[in-house]
């Protein structure tokens, strides 16, 4: 905790720039040590961003769908029609998390998908934060917290897009965590399909520390990294994404929390390597 605490960078660093590797990790770039009370690190053009996935997802023949609200809009894409299984992914629900945009666009300009693969993509689910660098919508309503009775019109324009699809095989959520000692990441399997979670992890592991600890964010640790909830939805209020995906057809999802405290294209090039090494074991039918 000493490190998040520390408002000093580690010497030589500075948002944006990697710092010099400690000799007994060298693939291991250092902590920046910003993060204080919350997120402290480097800030996106969401707005810019999006427009650039947007481009690159047309390049590439994705679909698009928009939902406008006020001068902000949600941009849903899509490659569907392919014989193998289908995935769902997003990110920007949480406007201080700028690595899942960043994962995104990179991954969409560099088009890396298996050919069978389909694809639904949300690419920034809370415009207003995004914008404004806060975890919540202009509201003050934390969107990850809205999908079981929603309130926020994010939300909802979000509900009725993912409702006008048939069922995802796989959720991949993007996030961030401004006081996590690594990556880690939550898994829902309740059918116990192979899982993931093992090459996720050792992917990410080559380029980003993976948090060590056996508490994270309140719960338990089935291994370094990785939090298999033992949660019953129904018995929860609040609803995050993942949820209501796991009770609406999506058997299998996971959320992956890059540590935002290491410079941000370390974690966005975290995310996107999970992403990836993801949908082609999927492709392979692991
Ligand atoms: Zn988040």
């Amino acid at each position: 905790m000493s490190e998040i605490n520390s408002t000093e960078p580690v010497p030589g660093s500075a948002p944006g720039q990697i710092a010099p590797c400690p000799t007994d990790r060298p693939t291991h770039p250092g902590r920046l040590g910003l993060n204080r009370d919350g997120y402290r690190g480097e800030r996106i053009e969401a707005r810019r961003v999006v427009q650039e996935i947007r481009s690159w997802a047309r390049h590439h023949g994705f679909t698009e769908q928009t939902s406008v609200f006020g001068d902000h809009e949600l941009v849903f894409l899509s490659r569907l029609g392919r014989p193998g299984p289908r995935v769902y992914l997003s990110a920007g629900i949480h406007g201080d998390e700028p690595a899942g945009l960043i994962a995104i666009r990179d991954l969409i300009r560099d088009n890396p998908w298996p050919e069978t693969l389909n694809l639904g993509i949300c690419p920034c689910l809370n415009p207003q934060g995004c914008d404004s660098g806060t975890r919540e919508n202009a509201a003050g309503h934390d969107l990850n917290r809205d999908y079981r009775h929603p309130r926020s019109t994010e939300v909802r324009l979000h509900l009725e897009w993912l409702s006008s699809q048939p069922p995802w095989d796989v959720s991949l959520c993007l996030h961030e965590d401004w006081e996590s000692h690594g990556f880690y990441l939550y898994e829902l399997n309740p059918a116990s399909r192979p899982s993931l979670a093992g090459p996720i992890l050792e992917t990410v592991g080559a380029l980003c520390p993976i948090d060590p600890s056996s508490w994270i964010d309140g719960k338990p640790t089935n291994a370094p990294g990785l939090i298999r909830p033992e949660v019953d939805p129904r018995h929860r209020p609040d609803w995050p994404e993942s949820f209501w995906l796991l009770q609406n057809g999506c058997p299998h999802g996971y959320t992956l929390e890059a540590p935002s405290d290491w410079p941000l294209p370390v974690r966005a090039e975290a995310l996107r390597q999970a992403v990836q090494v993801a949908a082609h074991r999927l492709a392979l039918g692991f």
